[in-house]
């Protein structure tokens, strides 16, 4: 389906609302009905239509039409947050006694589900690199029911051979879920490659704005259907109407700020590079990421997030350096309009700090929609004070 008919037309009937070029905000609660036919019809079966905002909304509707079609999915739905698409994509199709096999340094949430909610039910997850596929065939018991893989994740960006991962789950017939949240429907498509479940944080590029908190899920309606008919209505975190209308203006500008985004990603890392204070950067499309063949392989593009490894063995140095920029703002998340930086040793206790360790050193950097010479500036000043 064409990308610009998907984010101006499809799902949107004006003819419904006045001709309005925006969609309205069905702010509602509930929905009425003439019959008692009509009714018992909806009670039986809530995904055929509107009964009840918990479930289904007509502003949410047409977001997942458009989500849907980005990923060639036949369906979508949208949560209050990613961590509720993670949540919901997982727990449905697991019981007692059930094993899941997940790729290491996943987003955290999902770590905190594998590691210390789903334990709870007698359901354990073994960790792989996600660099082999033997690894994970070798990782397979008969209790295996999902395969779980985020490509690339958002610190090292280590990636997985998504087609050969599917392969391997539907000849095992087991379930294969990502979180595409770094590349999003536009630079790799996860279910094109065979995967079930492609999932998003849709608080980053597809919000784009740094002003509403979401999460997608899209695949096969029959998948979708189980996790709507349950969990999705049980634990009650659908996305409101107006954070679906938000969503629904910022896919208007996705791609064009995907791009605007990655060229500025290209001129900051030339930039980063000829600087003596970087010892080393990680970024999928970089000439010396190690799994370089493998991204070009499986992925249209790549901006955005990237991590220094920095040269100072100095954690007051490092600190400074992370407080004096200014254009960059010290933040969680990505995907917004500004330009953040996540030093990782912000993650543990200063007396912790240990300069052998990389991962130390490491700052993750997200690039926004200001200028590259903006942020360059912003750069330069802050480097000195790693020297
Ligand atoms: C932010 C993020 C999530 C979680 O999404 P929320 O919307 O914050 O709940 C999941 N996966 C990745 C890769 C993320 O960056």
């Amino acid at each position: 389906m064409n990308l610009s008919y998907i984010l101006n037309e499809l799902g949107e009937d004006r003819h419904e609302y006045f001709q309005a070029i925006t969609p309205p905000i069905v702010q509602t609660s509930n929905f009425a009905f003439d019959t008692v036919d009509e009714m018992r019809v909806r009670f039986k079966d809530e995904y055929s239509g509107y009964l009840y905002s918990r479930g289904l909304n007509p502003t949410v509707d047409i977001l997942r039409k458009k989500l849907a079609a980005l990923d060639s999915a036949e369906d979508a739905l949208v949560f209050n947050s990613g961590a509720a698409a993670i949540f919901s994509a997982v727990v449905p199709f697991v019981e007692s006694g059930d094993h899941i096999i997940s790729v290491s340094g996943v987003y955290t949430w999902a770590q905190k589900l594998f590691d210390l909610f789903l334990p709870k039910f007698n359901i354990h997850t073994t960790y792989v690199s996600g660099k082999n596929i033997e690894e994970i065939i070798h990782s397979i018991t008969d209790k295996t029911k999902i395969i779980y893989l985020e490509s690339p994740n958002s610190w090292d960006f280590r990636i997985q051979d998504l087609k050969a991962i599917a392969d391997i789950g539907k000849e095992k017939n087991i379930l294969t879920i990502v979180d595409n949240s770094y590349c999003t429907p536009i630079y790799q498509r996860p279910i094109e490659l065979g995967i079930d479940l492609s999932l998003q944080s849709a608080t980053k590029y597809i919000g784009g704005h740094s002003d509403v908190v979401a999460g997608v899920l899209s695949g096969k309606k029959s998948l979708l259907k189980k996790i709507f008919d349950l969990e999705y209505l049980l634990a009650g975190n659908g996305i409101q109407a107006f954070n679906a209308w938000l969503l629904i203006r910022g896919l208007r500008t996705l791609p064009i700020r995907l791009e605007a985004i990655r060229k500025t990603t290209e001129e900051v890392i030339a930039f980063l590079k000829s600087k003596n204070e970087i010892e080393h950067l990680i970024f999928p499309f970089d000439e010396n990421f190690d799994q370089l063949e493998l991204a070009k392989k499986q992925m249209s593009g790549a901006c955005g997030l990237f991590t220094v490894v920095l040269r100072c063995q100095d954690l007051n140095k490092i600190e400074r350096f992370c407080e004096s920029l200014t254009t960059f703002k010290m933040a969680v998340s990505w995907g917004g309009h500004e330009s953040l930086v996540i030093p990782r040793l912000a993650g543990i206790a200063r007396s912790e700090f240990d300069p052998n360790k990389t991962e130390h050193r490491m700052v993750r950097f997200y690039i926004g929609l200001e200028s590259s010479d903006y942020l360059c500036n912003d750069l330069k000043k802050a480097l000195n004070y790693l020297n």
